[in-house]
């Protein structure tokens, strides 16, 4: 690792900071102890002091020992994600001020469902989201009344559920409002319609947008606002009544038939939340539209010959999703490009929301943060590295801001344990749709309640209950690490650094390896996963390489019937499949491995050894000891040399069966 101030931010592959693990944990139980002796200290222990001499006591006490010593001989038996040795999925080393939090709150026990039973750390959770805002782009100020909003979820896949509840909320929202005016015998006049509300049809109101919706939102808080309270129960009532949430998308699809079955699109590199949400949400996968990829990264000329296919059709569309970092290859699509679409789309009447799976890259963000949380130049962000980022890619990061909601999860680039993901919203005056009950906090319009409003947050979220150790854990880290290229920005800029390295490396891995394999990266990184490809030297079988590039994996993946220390090094595999590599990428890539394009079956396969996809290694490189500078070990360069040999010694011990 390059940068000693790195040094105490995570446990270490060696455990190397155990001390300052081990006393601060020991310190925070220890206060917590005292936390609960102080409550009242007049009331005398329950258990008595003597009770730990009782046999019962004693025989529990044993139990517990030895299930607690069996479990953790067999957590011995994990991945060690934290070894600079690990480079295969989205995992390493936690960041010691969150695991730390995360550990002392534990015994605390706060639930971030509700204020009530987290006074502290559902503040946090507000905290969390508006640094995760400001680290995006997204107004942070809690004063302003387009603040956003950001709250914690279980994963990526639930924040991208929460994205695509939203996104419909909004889009049902007018209509529904149209049809409780006319009931109400009024309307209602927003400048964004020349019209009064009424006069609108299903079609205009359904492709507002966000800003739309939320300014027609704003006028209805007027008019509530000015009711006496009575008369506002009736107008609120007459509202719901007619709201896609209390109708459900059957009946509200058959009243507004102009608006039934929308599209959510997405590249189709998404990840599979996505025709989870759309299965969960009753809209059906079908009606999920995958746009093709160019160099796996979604092709804007696609997506923009869909949109104006749909806008032609008055086929309505939910949300636009684009990915900013995509799970199996890291690479990023053009949000700039996706914001344009939108603008110039709602100018011809399609109205949709722009959602960002930012689930793996969302943390790169801090890369192009500076500490008062203005965007960097593209030139200030490019130092210190050779190729990061591309200018398609710096547009992309500096397009969040214009973007209407985010998934970013704090598990993955933000180094936490599991169960921290994060839904980020751009407006928060949006998630007043997806409250559980009528909102008069909102719809009064009041921008200072921010912090009361979201304090009853399992009201806005899919959880109920739910751990407010995450949230401590995220608020801590942030604290101790801004999100900013500065502080946090340096563990992303050491592993994309490393990323870079050994994507320069890899000319050399494939002139050594050129007498007995062909070996390509299919296309170009875009931050720190880099893929690659390795055919055996004169095999044209689709099939055949992918049994080799499956037998490579064996050596690299975790063997629960082997000693850990049996394996040197770990990676991961992941498939191009032809329709998200488009046809001219699929002909490339065979031709760079000399592949015979006919041995490349049409449809998917059942049997192991796939021949529909290319079967390809892949490495994440996130770890932040990659490179240790004190001892001179470069561990990802380490791994290309035991890859090599790992090839040669395939081939050479059974050339035919490793290609059969
Ligand atoms: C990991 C990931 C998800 C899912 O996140 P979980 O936290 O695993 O639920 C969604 N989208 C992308 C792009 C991801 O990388």
């Amino acid at each position: 690792m390059a940068h000693p101030s790195l040094y105490p931010c995570f446990l270490g592959p060696y455990g190397e900071n155990d001390v300052l693990f081990e006393q601060v944990l020991v310190e925070l139980l220890r206060d917590h102890v005292y936390w609960r002796r102080n409550f009242h200290p007049e009331d005398p222990p329950a258990i008595p002091t003597a009770a730990a001499q009782q046999p019962e006591y004693q025989a529990f006490s044993a139990r517990m020992r030895r299930e607690l010593h069996a479990l953790s001989a067999s957590l011995k038996r994990s991945v060690p994600f934290h070894s600079p040795r690990y480079i295969g999925h989205m995992a390493s080393d936690l960041l010691l001020p969150g695991l730390l939090a995360w550990m002392a709150t534990l015994p605390y026990n706060p639930n971030n469902v509700a204020g009530d039973a987290a006074p502290v750390t559902l503040d946090m959770e507000i905290s969390v989201g508006l640094q995760l805002a400001r680290m995006l782009g997204y107004p942070d100020d809690e004063r302003r009344a387009d603040c956003a909003f950001g709250c914690l979820t279980s994963g990526g896949s639930s924040a991208n559920y929460q994205a695509l509840r939203l996104a419909l909320a909004l889009k049902a929202y007018a209509p529904a409002l149209r049809e409780a005016l006319t009931a109400l015998g009024e309307d209602l006049r927003v400048p964004a319609l020349p019209d009064g509300l009424r006069r609108c049809n299903d079609w205009t109101l359904g492709n507002l947008g966000t800003a739309g919706v939320i300014a027609l939102q704003q006028a209805w808080a007027a008019r509530l606002a000015a009711a006496a309270p009575a008369e506002r129960g009736r107008l609120t009532a007459a509202l719901q009544a007619e709201r896609i949430e209390t109708l459900g998308s059957v009946e509200y699809f058959r009243r507004h038939p102009a608006l039934a079955s929308p599209w959510v699109v997405v590249p189709v590199t998404a990840h599979y939340s996505w025709p989870k949400a759309m299965k969960l949400l009753g809209l059906g996968t079908a009606q999920l539209k995958r746009v093709p990829e160019q160099r796996m990264r979604m092709d804007a000329d696609a997506l923009d010959a869909l949109l104006e296919q749909a806008a032609a059709r008055r086929q309505p569309v939910l949300a636009v999703v684009g990915v900013l970092g995509t799970t199996e290859f890291g690479t990023l699509d053009p949000i700039d490009r996706i914001v344009a679409a939108r603008e110039r789309m709602a100018a011809a009447g399609l109205g949709f929301g722009v959602h960002v799976d930012a689930a793996w890259g969302g943390y790169l963000a801090t890369l192009f943060r500076a500490p008062d949380g203005s965007l960097l130049p593209h030139a200030a962000v490019r130092e210190g590295f050779r190729y990061f980022p591309t200018r398609p890619v710096y547009d992309a990061f500096a397009a969040l801001a214009q973007t209407d909601s985010i998934t970013v999860d704090p598990h993955k680039l933000g180094y936490l344990p599991y169960g921290a993901g994060a839904f980020v919203c751009r407006d928060h005056r949006a998630m007043a749709l997806l409250a559980e009950d009528a909102d008069y906090v909102f719809e009064r319009g009041a921008a200072a309640d921010y912090r009361a409003t979201f304090r009853a947050l399992g009201r806005y979220t899919l959880e109920g209950s739910k751990s407010g150790a995450a949230a401590a854990a995220a608020h801590v880290a942030h604290r101790v690490l801004p999100l900013d290229r500065e502080h946090f920005g340096r563990i992303p800029r050491e592993t994309v650094q490393e990323a870079e390295r050994f994507h320069d490396r890899l000319a050399g891995f494939a002139a050594a390896l050129a007498d007995v394999a062909t070996v390509r990266v299919p296309f170009e990184p875009d931050s720190n996963l880099v893929c690659l490809a390795i055919n055996p030297r004169g095999n044209h079988s689709l099939r055949a390489m992918n049994r080799f590039v499956g037998r490579l994996y064996d050596a690299l993946r975790i063997d629960a019937q082997q000693p850990l220390q049996a394996k040197a090094f770990f990676g991961s595999i992941t498939t191009l499949r032809p329709e998200a590599l488009g046809p001219a990428d699929t002909a490339r890539v065979l031709a760079e491995l000399a592949l015979d394009p006919a041995t490349l079956a049409e449809a998917p396969r059942e049997e192991a050894g796939e021949d529909d996809r290319i079967v390809i290694l892949r490495h994440t490189l996130m770890n932040p000891f990659l490179h240790d500078t004190e001892n001179g070990i470069d561990y990802p360069a380490q791994y290309l040399t035991y890859l090599e040999m790992l090839v040669r010694r395939l081939l050479a011990a059974s050339p035919a069966q490793a290609v059969a």
